[in-house]
């Protein structure tokens, strides 16, 4: 039998937040989407208030207010960090993982059978917690489909304490357990089709798990079938171990406020079409066509809706960002018009075609190719070494008024020099401030070597001032 983990992070967002905001615990967060538009993570305390995922702001400010619900912009960047030090962390429990997704990860423990696979478990959950500060659940199944399941359980139900394992349990058991379990719970169901199931009597995983996978293939889908045969224990989803490419790559952001100028349009998206390149040579890729689109918004009434876009195909594709640029900028005056509230642009790069082996066209100059390669090669390693944007195109803007709205958007902790967390030196004693902040005195704080003074602490770990709990014996 085979014995797959789905390791996934608690209210991922808000428990970011929480690691270095420890006067959030306990307390209702909401994180919200681009602009501080809808709620995209919930704390436990607020979703006991009912609050859905993706529900308006607008309309919940009121119940904020009543409850003290505290809202954040999203932070992309501290979460993406965070993210990076959990998987790493995960990496070091087997050999065999899928990223599946920013905060849920499976492992495949299969040869671990002569461990206790619920301490081991356990001991993730625990490392995690200690070098990042994040909780996590642990869901351990036969297939990808039921650590899913096992995952469900181990956040739902307390006595499991965070780790459920499918695997030791009794089949009495587990079928009464999976007689509690609505089927919208199922990996691959989702909100869509449950209805549709349970208006076929199929109100509970048992139900589901006892049908036949043949009949619901053909009232259903081929993947319906596989989900059935995986709730049966038969492995139909294989892990994917390696990266998978992306076959497009889009970047597109709503304004903070209205867009009318075709200047403040073209940096945004000379903005869209950098981030896009910067990704599209991550995964060493070159693009065969660009597409650029404008819309005003569909919800305002009062003001006129257009919304136009245009593909440009790219006869020899490229991964330089001065070329995208060039070509999106072509096409935004195409299809620019004067007088309109822009509320959003978007870029999307397609036709991706690995770097190796390009295709190049008859009139195409390998020098200029090389030269573009090294002039992209060192922007990205400037922009990784001191900062996002640090070296950008000169169309792309300073000022950027039409940035999205995030008012309240937390330091980037991890990832930027100036929002570390600060250490105060005072005397005459060492306190915790009530903001959480250790103060030390002079003599109490280490001596670092030159070396030590110069090097970032970049740990997978957060450095344990970041939980700001601190107890004297800390220092
Ligand atoms: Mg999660």
């Amino acid at each position: 039998m085979r014995n797959i983990a789905l390791v996934d992070v608690n209210n991922f967002y808000v428990s970011c937040e929480r690691v270095f905001n420890p006067h959030l615990i306990n307390k209702p967060v909401v994180v919200l989407s681009n602009n501080d538009g809808c709620a995209v993570a919930r704390s436990n305390e607020v979703k006991k208030l009912g609050i859905g995922m993706g529900a308006p702001w607008f309309k919940f400010k009121e119940l904020a207010n009543q409850h003290g619900i505290v809202a954040l912009s999203s932070n992309y960047a501290l979460y993406a960090d965070m993210s990076n030090r959990v998987m790493s962390i995960l990496r070091e429990f087997s050999p065999h993982q899928e990223v599946y997704s920013i905060d849920e990860s499976f492992l495949d423990v299969t040869g671990f059978q002569s461990l206790n696979l619920v301490e081991y478990a356990q001991s993730m959950r625990a490392r995690i917690l200690q070098w990042t500060g994040l909780p996590v659940c642990v869901g351990i199944g036969s297939t990808k489909t039921l650590a899913k399941l096992a995952n469900y359980c181990a956040k739902k139900i307390e006595r499991f304490n965070g780790v459920c394992n499918f695997n030791s349990m009794q089949e009495e058991e587990l079928h009464k357990l999976f007689e509690c379990i609505p089927v919208s719970e199922v990996w691959g169901i989702g909100r869509k089709m449950a209805p549709q199931l349970e208006a076929l009597g199929f109100n509970h995983v048992r139900a589901l798990q006892r049908s036949d996978p043949k009949m619901m293939r053909n009232k259903f889908s081929v993947t319906m079938e596989k989900t059935i045969r995986e709730l049966n224990g038969t492995m139909c989803i294989e892990l994917e171990e390696r990266h998978r490419t992306k076959q497009q790559i889009v970047s597109s952001r709503s304004f903070g406020i209205p867009v009318r100028d075709f200047s403040s349009l073209s940096e945004s998206v000379t903005l869209y079409v950098s981030r896009a390149a910067v990704k599209l040579r991550q995964q060493a890729s070159f693009a065969g066509s660009i597409y650029v689109y404008i819309r005003t918004s569909p919800f305002n009434e009062k003001d006129p809706f257009y919304s136009n876009g245009l593909t440009i195909p790219i006869p020899s594709p490229t991964d330089d960002t001065k070329q995208l640029v060039r070509l999106a900028l072509w096409a935004l005056r195409k299809i620019y018009k004067a007088g309109y509230n822009y509320q959003k642009a978007g870029v999307m790069l397609s036709e991706l075609v690995p770097r190796e082996g390009i295709q190049t066209s008859l009139f195409s100059d390998s020098t200029l190719l090389d030269q573009s390669g090294n002039l992209m090669m060192v922007m990205d390693s400037i922009n990784k070494k001191m900062g996002k944007g640090s070296l950008k195109l000169a169309s792309e803007g300073f000022r950027k008024p039409w940035k999205m709205r995030q008012e309240n958007k937390s330091p980037c902790y991890t990832t930027n020099w100036q929002d570390l967390i600060k250490l105060e030196s005072i005397s005459p004693r060492n306190q915790v401030t009530k903001d959480g902040y250790l103060r030390m005195k002079n003599s109490h704080l280490p001596k670092l070597s030159s070396a030590e003074q110069a090097a970032p602490r970049l740990h997978p770990g957060i450095p344990v001032i970041a939980r700001n709990r601190i107890t004297s014996t800390d220092c």
